[in-house]
């Protein structure tokens, strides 16, 4: 059910949980200080404990209650990207629920670039907030979206479609280097650039698992089976239960079933989940994606790769 940024923030300060809108995906925000809202979060989506939440603050002297972790490049990354699509991994305080954090010695804090988020946040103080699907799902980026995961019954604030459409970089700051857990929007060239530190990329396998539990889960994942083509297959085995992206080849054939971008990397990772359910929605079998080039060619690539291929059937 669709409610003002006002009646949200007066139900979650009561203990309930809220879909709100961010410039990435939709959040399902719960009061950070409120145990019994938080666990419902975990409840809803189905998601599994030992999968931490990212803080979502609407000041930066809210950061304050959550570390005193106080690195000089922590206030320049601030300074340069908040609001915007970029989580910090922090030492925890003590105070901080350890439901939120799955139990690590870190939290994840945020502060995010959309205005109805931050008029709530601002009314309510921190929210937890996860992607507001149900676990494994595609992430919401349009308010139709939680409605196809949780019902009608869930208050959600229309936002409009997200304006960036794939979750937030996860930057850890909390080691010696600092360490992308997750690819998004901002890039570890742009924090090298700016900062003239090395960034490490995604740490693999057990390492990653170790420093972001949430990444051994598979994610993103819509009821079509996603894969790879290749330019032959899309062309000869043409079927019509399938959803077909480009996003450089333009194929001869024009229907509803076949997308094409040109080129366009930020409009395709807007895109993205949307099509994922649009695809379910029309019970096709399967999407067939056209491999991503190089990845200089724009910064959101490599965030693209990475959700892309979590979704891939195995
Ligand atoms: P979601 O909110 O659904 O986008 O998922 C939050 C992401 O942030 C997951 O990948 C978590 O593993 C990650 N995350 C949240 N808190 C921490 C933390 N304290 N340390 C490392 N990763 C975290
Ligand atoms: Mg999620």
């Amino acid at each position: 059910m669709i409610v003002s940024a006002q009646k949200a923030a007066e139900l979650i300060r009561e203990g309930q949980v809220v879909a709100i809108p961010t410039e990435t995906v939709y959040g399902l925000a719960a009061d950070a200080t409120n145990i019994q809202a938080v666990r419902h979060i975990f409840e809803l989506k189905g998601r599994p404990p030992d999968n931490p939440l990212i803080v979502h603050v609407a000041e930066i002297n809210q950061v304050a209650s959550f570390t005193d972790d106080r690195p000089d490049i922590l206030f320049k990354l601030i300074d340069r990207f908040w609001p915007g699509p970029l989580t910090f991994v922090l030492s925890k305080k003590a105070s901080v629920l350890d439901i939120i954090t799955a139990g690590l010695d870190t939290v994840a804090l945020r502060m995010p670039d959309h205005p109805k988020a931050l008029s709530v946040i601002k009314k309510t103080g921190p929210v937890a907030a996860p992607s507001a699907n149900r676990s494994g799902r595609p992430s919401p980026t349009r308010p139709e979206h939680i409605t196809l995961d949780f019902g009608d019954d869930l208050p959600v604030i229309d936002g409009g479609p997200c304006s960036i459409g794939l979750e937030s970089t996860v930057l850890d700051l909390s080691g010696y280097i600092p360490t992308i857990l997750r690819p998004g929007k901002i890039t570890a060239d742009q924090i090298e650039d700016m900062l003239d530190i090395k960034v490490l990329r995604e740490p693999a396998g057990e390492n990653q698992i170790r420093r972001s539990p949430g990444t051994r889960y598979s994610h993103y994942k819509p009821n079509a089976s996603v894969s790879w083509m290749s330019s032959i297959e899309s062309i000869r085995s043409y079927q019509p239960d399938t959803l077909y992206i480009f996003h450089t080849q333009s194929p001869k054939i024009t229907d509803d079933n076949i997308i094409t971008f040109e080129g366009n990397y930020l409009d395709f990772a807007k895109s993205l989940y949307d099509l994922y359910r649009t695809a379910d929605k029309r019970n096709y079998k399967k999407i067939f994606i056209e491999p991503l080039p190089d990845t200089t060619l724009s910064p959101i690539i490599p965030a693209l790769l990475n959700r892309i291929q979590r979704s891939v059937s195995h």
